[in-house]
C-alpha cells in the first residue's frame, strides 16, 4: 500500500550498462521520488511531474529550462515574495527580464504582451499570496497563446483538489508542496507538472543536471500528506469561509480578502474555476499597522509563523514577515494586513481566538 523510503544514493547494477529497473543514482531517479512524481502528474493531469527540494527550486528549474538569457516574462503584481525575489534579484542577473502586471486584469495582460513582443512566459499565481486575487486561467491561457507565450500557474494556494490549471489551458503548474500537498508543516518541497511530454523531458534533464531534487524521505512524507488532501481541503475551506464571514461583520476589520465572499472582486471567476475557495484569508485592521502587528502576537490557537497549508492554523504579518523582501517594489503589501492560514481545528475555537486577538 505504501511505497518504501528508498534511502539509497546508488543501485547495484546487473553488469556494466545493465540497470535494475532504470535506476542508477538517486539524483537522476529514486523509486520513492518516482512514486511522488507519478502522483503529481496524475493529480494535475499532466504528461509528467517532477519533484524538487523546494518550491523555489522547482520554479528555478522551470525558468532556466523554458527561458534563455535575453528572454522576457510577465509576472504578477501580487505573488509569493520569494518568487518575486527569484525574478528580481537572481534571474535578472542571468539575463531574464520581466514586466510586473496585475495578472487578474486580462486587458492589462494583453496590453503588456503586445508592448513586449516575443514574451516567453506569463507567470500567474491564483489565488495570489497574500492579496487573494483570482485570475481567469482560461482567459490568461488564450492571451498568452495568442501572443506565442506559454502560461505557468503557481497552484500552491488552491492545490489540485480545488483547481486544475492544465485542464484550463495552462502549460505548466508549479507547487510549493511544502504547503497544502504536504499539509502537515513537516517537509519542504516543490513540483513542476508539464502538460507536454517533450518539454517535460527537457525539464527532467535540467532537474538532473542542476540537482535540486526531493530526497526520498521528503518524497515519502509528501505522498503521505497527499492521501488526505481532499478531506483536509474540505475542512480548510469550510473553516476559512466561516472565519471570513465573521471578519467581514467585525467592526475592527476594514477589509476582508477571501474569494469565497460574494463581495470579493473576483468571486465569479473563482466560482467558475475552483471547487471551493481555499483555506487562506487575509484582512486589514481599521486601527492600522501597530494594531495588526499586536493582534498577530495575541492569538493562542493561531501560531505566529510563516508558511501555510498545514493542519494547524497560522497567523502572520506579511509586510514584516513573508513579504518583507517586496518592500519598496510594486509587490509591497499594505502595512495593516494580516494573513491567516486557517487550519482544520474546531471553528468555534478559531473564531473565539481571533475575536480576542483583534
Ligand atoms: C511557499 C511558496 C512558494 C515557494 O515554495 P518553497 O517550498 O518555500 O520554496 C512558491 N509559491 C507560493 C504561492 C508559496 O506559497
Amino acid at each position: 500500500m505504501v511505497p518504501p523510503i528508498y534511502q539509497t544514493s546508488t543501485y547495484k547494477q546487473d553488469g556494466v550498462g545493465g540497470l535494475r529497473g532504470g535506476y542508477e543514482y538517486s539524483r537522476s531517479a529514486n523509486p520513492t521520488r518516482t512514486a511522488l512524481e507519478e502522483c503529481l502528474a496524475a493529480l494535475e493531469h499532466g504528461a509528467r511531474g517532477l519533484a524538487f527540494a523546494s518550491g523555489l527550486a522547482a520554479e528555478d528549474c522551470l525558468l532556466r529550462t523554458v527561458c534563455q538569457p535575453g528572454d522576457h516574462v510577465l509576472i504578477p503584481d501580487d505573488a509569493y515574495g520569494g518568487t518575486f525575489r527569484l525574478f528580481a534579484k537572481v534571474l535578472s542577473g542571468w539575463g531574464l527580464s520581466h514586466t510586473i502586471v496585475p495578472i487578474a486584469d486580462i486587458a492589462a495582460v494583453r496590453s503588456a504582451l503586445s508592448a513586449t513582443p516575443g514574451t516567453k512566459l506569463v507567470w500567474a499565481e491564483t489565488p495570489t499570496n497574500p492579496m487573494l486575487s483570482v485570475a481567469d486561467i482560461a482567459a490568461l491561457a488564450d492571451a498568452a497563446h495568442e501572443a506565442g507565450a506559454q502560461l505557468v500557474v503557481d497552484n500552491t494556494f488552491a492545490s489540485p483538489y480545488l483547481q486544475q490549471p492544465l485542464a484550463l489551458g495552462a502549460d505548466f503548474v508549479v507547487h510549493s508542496t511544502t504547503k497544502y500537498l504536504g499539509g502537515h508543516s513537516d517537509v519542504v518541497g516543490g513540483a513542476v507538472v508539464a502538460a507536454a511530454a517533450d518539454i517535460a523531458e527537457q525539464l527532467a534533464y535540467t532537474q538532473n543536471a542542476t540537482g535540486a531534487v526531493a530526497g526520498p524521505f521528503d518524497a515519502w512524507l509528501t505522498l503521505r500528506g497527499i492521501k488526505t488532501l481532499a478531506v483536509r481541503m474540505d475542512r480548510h475551506c469550510a473553516n476559512a469561509m466561516r472565519i471570513a464571514e465573521m471578519l467581514a461583520a467585525h467592526p475592527g476589520v476594514s477589509e476582508v480578502l477571501y474569494p469565497g465572499l460574494p463581495a470579493h472582486p473576483s468571486h465569479k471567476t473563482a466560482l467558475g474555476q475552483m471547487r471551493a475557495f481555499g483555506g487562506m484569508v487575509s484582512f486589514r485592521l481599521a486601527a492600522g499597522e501597530a494594531a495588526a502587528v499586536a493582534a498577530c502576537g495575541r492569538t493562542r490557537l493561531f501560531t505566529l509563523a510563516e508558511s501555510l497549508g498545514g493542519v494547524e492554523s497560522l497567523i502572520e504579518h506579511p509586510g514584516r514577515m513573508t513579504h518583507a523582501s517586496a518592500a519598496g517594489s510594486p509587490l509591497e503589501v499594505p502595512a495593516d494586513l494580516i494573513r491567516l492560514s486557517v487550519g482544520i481545528e474546531d471553528c468555534e475555537d478559531l473564531i473565539e481566538d481571533l475575536r480576542q486577538a483583534i
